[in-house]
């Protein structure tokens, strides 16, 4: 079994830019993509909504986006479809269809989704003899053809135009009269001579003589057949990062992930961002910025992990896990009071950068030393143990940067094993027993 950090599945432009922030940032990262590095843009003509290019096609947006993180030592696999995820501890082990393992602390799934099937006779028999869900890879079959787009969104708009370059005529059949998609497109593309709106209809069935001739449709209550070689069928997308998990994990009732602010899952150490997670919008910005967002965290999750890991041998390495996915991560100047003697206890820290000053008033109220605290260290351990007031003050003797449990994660983390909680208890009764003598 292989060992990394991270593992990025997808190569999208949300997986190469997690890739390229990765790599950047020097983890132990992999990138594995079941196709070729680009994902849903590759079957995108133009790009015309990205800052930065004005248009450019998919393919060369893909391109670059690859060389970038390529050129950072982005560590990829292609032709790598992975099978399921699972958590092992506080690891993740990833299987792929080859039955390769790899194993790593966090996991960003950016795997996008597939097209939506219109469900009619005919679709399945015709894919490939007419029934297309990708105008850019197909549309240069049908030269001089009538074609039929079927969908009122971006997607049918967008790849709508690009088959006007091949169709004689192309009808856009739509389900309502009004459609989804960007004014911009709207006006492109029904204000071509050749380009006919078909609403609002139906497809009821596709039909050929071994490739597609016609497709019925129930036309506003009738019944009508348009005689077309070619169907474009964009109807929406079905996300698919949910199914590669063996165990459960949140998604909405579309199958999208559910992530919070920084795109965390349900599964701690497992991201998602792009297209498979839920979220108003499915652009190539909202995708590069989330998985901006999911590396960056990682990164603090894996460091956080580590520690943990190496300050409670002994501890759950589930429960590790979930304690390092909630843990917060806190910043100090030096002379920042992180705790104060005498006020309630609520949480708990570790110390990850820096180092930190403990202090008590004695009898007559003079400050005295007791103890300076380096990474790996931690505090505020007494408090919540006795349920009771801080007996000490800690500041930062340096810049500090400390991980912060509250008291439930603390708790479970420490009841998570006898020899944790044993060994918690006694740094405190030393702690104490210093303190009072
Ligand atoms: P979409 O926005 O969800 O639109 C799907 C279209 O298919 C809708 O018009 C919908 O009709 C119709 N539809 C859904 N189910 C249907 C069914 N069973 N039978 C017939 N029609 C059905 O999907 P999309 O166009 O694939 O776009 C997906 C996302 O990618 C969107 O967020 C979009 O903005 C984005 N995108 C952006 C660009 C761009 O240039 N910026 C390009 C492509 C895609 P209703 O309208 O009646 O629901």
């Amino acid at each position: 079994m292989t060992d990394f950090d991270l593992i990025i599945i997808g190569g999208g432009p949300a997986g190469l830019t997690a890739g390229l922030y990765a790599a950047r940032a020097s983890m132990k990262a992999i990138l594995l993509e079941q196709k070729d590095l680009g994902g849903e843009i590759l079957n995108t003509e133009l790009i015309e909504d990205y800052p930065g290019f004005a248009s450019i096609t998919g393919a060369d947006l893909s391109q670059k986006m690859a060389e970038h993180a390529l050129k950072f030592g982005l560590k990829v696999e292609t032709y790598k479809p992975v099978k399921e995820i699972r958590s092992d501890g506080d690891r993740k082990i990833v299987q792929l269809e080859d039955g390769t393992e790899l194993r790593a602390y966090a996991v960003i799934v950016t795997v996008g989704g597939e097209p939506t099937k219109l469900g009619v006779p005919g679709e399945q028999e015709y894919h490939g003899r007419g029934v297309s869900y990708c105008a850019v890879c197909d549309g240069a079959f049908f030269k001089g053809a009538d074609l039929a787009v079927i969908g009122g969104g971006d997607s049918a708009f967008q790849e709508g135009l690009f088959l006007t370059r091949f169709a004689k005529k192309l009808y856009l059949v739509h389900r309502r009269d009004d459609f989804r998609a960007q004014a911009i497109l709207k006006d492109r593309l029904l204000g071509m001579e050749k380009v006919t709106p078909v609403t609002p209809a139906v497809v009821t069935e596709i039909g050929g003589n071994g490739d597609v001739k016609w497709i019925d449709l129930d036309h506003d209550g009738r019944r009508e057949r348009i005689n077309v070689e070619g169907v474009f069928v964009f109807i929406g997308f079905r996300p698919v990062g949910r199914h590669l998990f063996k165990d459960h994990i949140d998604h909405d009732k579309n199958g999208y992930l559910i992530t919070d602010q920084y795109m965390r899952t349900s599964i701690p150490g497992v991201y998602a961002a792009g297209d498979t997670r839920a979220q108003l919008a499915k652009q190539i910005t909202t995708a590069v910025g989330d998985a901006t967002t999911a590396v960056l965290h990682a990164e603090r999750y894996i460091e956080e992990l580590k520690d943990m890991e190496r300050d409670f041998p002994t501890a759950s390495r589930e429960v590790v896990a979930e304690s390092a996915g909630r843990a917060d991560l806190l910043a100090f100047q030096p002379g920042d009071v992180i705790l104060r003697e005498g006020d309630p206890a609520d949480r708990f820290y570790m110390i990850i950068n820096g180092q930190a000053l403990a202090t008590a008033r004695g009898p007559d109220g003079a400050e005295a030393h007791l103890n300076t605290l380096g990474p790996g260290d931690y505090f505020g351990e007494i408090g919540l143990l006795n349920n009771a007031p801080r007996i000490a003050t800690v500041r930062a003797k340096t810049s500090l940067e400390v991980m912060a449990l509250d008291r439930e994660t603390f708790e479970r983390l420490i009841t998570s094993s006898q020899a944790t909680e044993a060994e918690v208890r006694r740094v405190a009764k030393d702690r104490e027993a210093e303190r009072l003598g």
